[in-house]
C-alpha cells in the first residue's frame, strides 16, 4: 500500500532575526540551523552591551564584525546572508534614560548625538551595499519616564524619515503585547511618508492578520503556540509576514531565548498543518527580497 503521508517541506527558510556572538557558539548555532534545513538568516547586529560604542567609527567598526561574521557563515555553510545594522534600544535607551535622568544637558546631547552616529554609519554600509537594512531601533519596552518616552518617539519619527528618505527598511524593536502598538507606528510612518511596509516589527505576536498589523511587517516570534496562530490568522494578512527566534547566542544566557533550529522546526510544523507553499515561499523567500533586497555578496 502506498503510504499518503504529506511530503515535507524543502523550500526556503530563513530566520528573520538571529544574532551571533564571536564568544558564543558563534558557528556552531549557524551549523545547527543548516542542518535541520535553515537556508538563510537575517543577521542582526547586536551591541556590546556593557559598553556600546562611542561615535561613528566605534560604530562602524563594531558593524564591520557583524558583516564579517556574516560572511564567515556564508563561506562555510552557504546560507544566505542578510545583515541589519543599528543601535539596539536596550543599549542606546538606557544610555539616554541616564543621560536625561542626569539634568547633565552635554550628556543629554552626546547620548542624541551618538545615537545620530550609529544610525548614520549603518545607512553608510547600507548604501554600500554591505548591509540591507537598520535595525533594531525602536523605543524602550520597559517602563520610562514621560521625558524618555517623548524623545525616543521624536527619534524613532525621525529615523523612518531618514528611511524613507533612503529607501531602506527598518527592524523594530518596541515594547510588548499592547493594542496600541501597531496603530501608533503606523501613524508615524504615515506622518513622515513612509510606506508601512518598511517596517518591520521583530519580536511580533503571531496573530498576522492585516486588522492586527495596520500593513506593518510582523516578523513572528516562533515560541510554542505560535504556528496554531498563524494557521488561523493568516488568511486575513495581506502584507506578508517573517518568522524568527530572536536568538541572542548568549552562552550565559542559555535557553533564555529559543534556539537557532526553532523557525525550521516550525516552518515543517506550519507545512504539515496544511499552509499552503505559496505561502512559505513568499514569506521566506519574496518578501525578503522586497524587504531587503538580495543576499550579500563578499
Ligand atoms: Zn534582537
Amino acid at each position: 500500500m502506498r503510504d499518503y503521508m504529506a511530503k515535507s517541506w524543502t523550500g526556503p527558510i530563513v530566520d528573520n532575526h538571529f544574532h551571533l556572538n564571536r564568544n558564543g557558539r558563534f558557528l556552531d548555532a549557524a551549523a545547527d540551523f543548516s542542518r535541520v534545513g535553515g537556508t538563510g538568516l537575517v543577521l542582526v547586529h547586536c551591541p556590546n552591551f556593557a559598553s556600546p560604542p562611542n561615535g561613528f567609527e566605534a560604530h562602524r567598526e563594531s558593524y564591520l564584525d557583524t558583516i564579517s561574521m556574516a560572511e564567515s557563515v556564508q563561506g562555510k555553510f552557504g546560507l544566505e546572508m542578510r545583515v541589519v545594522l543599528g543601535p539596539h534600544p536596550a543599549a542606546f535607551a538606557h544610555e539616554l534614560e541616564k543621560a536625561l535622568h542626569s539634568q547633565d544637558g552635554e550628556a543629554q546631547e552626546y547620548a542624541i548625538s551618538n545615537y545620530w552616529d550609529s544610525i548614520e554609519a549603518a545607512l553608510e554600509l547600507v548604501k554600500q551595499g554591505r548591509a540591507n537594512a537598520i535595525g533594531e531601533v525602536g523605543r524602550p519596552h520597559w517602563k520610562v519616564s514621560d521625558e524618555v518616552w517623548d524623545l525616543s518617539n521624536q527619534l524613532l519619527k525621525k529615523t523612518m524619515k531618514i528611511a524613507n528618505e533612503n529607501n531602506v527598511s527598518l527592524q523594530l524593536h518596541v515594547e510588548g503585547e499592547s493594542d496600541e502598538t501597531y496603530p501608533e507606528l503606523a501613524l508615524f510612518a504615515d506622518q513622515v511618508g513612509l510606506d508601512r511596509s518598511k517596517l518591520i516589527r521583530h519580536y511580533a505576536p503571531a496573530n498576522v492578520s492585516d486588522k492586527n498589523t495596520h500593513g506593518i511587517i510582523p516578523s513572528v516570534l516562533c515560541g510554542k503556540g505560535s504556528v496554531e496562530e498563524i494557521i488561523t490568522s493568516h488568511d486575513s494578512n495581506s502584507t506578508g509576514f517573517f518568522m524568527e527566534t530572536d536568538y541572542m547566542d548568549d552562552l550565559k544566557r542559555p535557553g533564555a531565548v529559543l534556539g537557532p533550529k526553532t523557525v525550521p522546526k516550525r516552518v515543517k510544523q506550519l507545512f504539515e498543518m496544511g499552509i499552503s507553499e505559496e505561502i512559505l515561499y513568499s514569506s521566506h523567500q519574496d518578501l525578503l527580497v522586497k524587504a531587503y533586497g538580495q543576499p550579500l555578496e563578499f
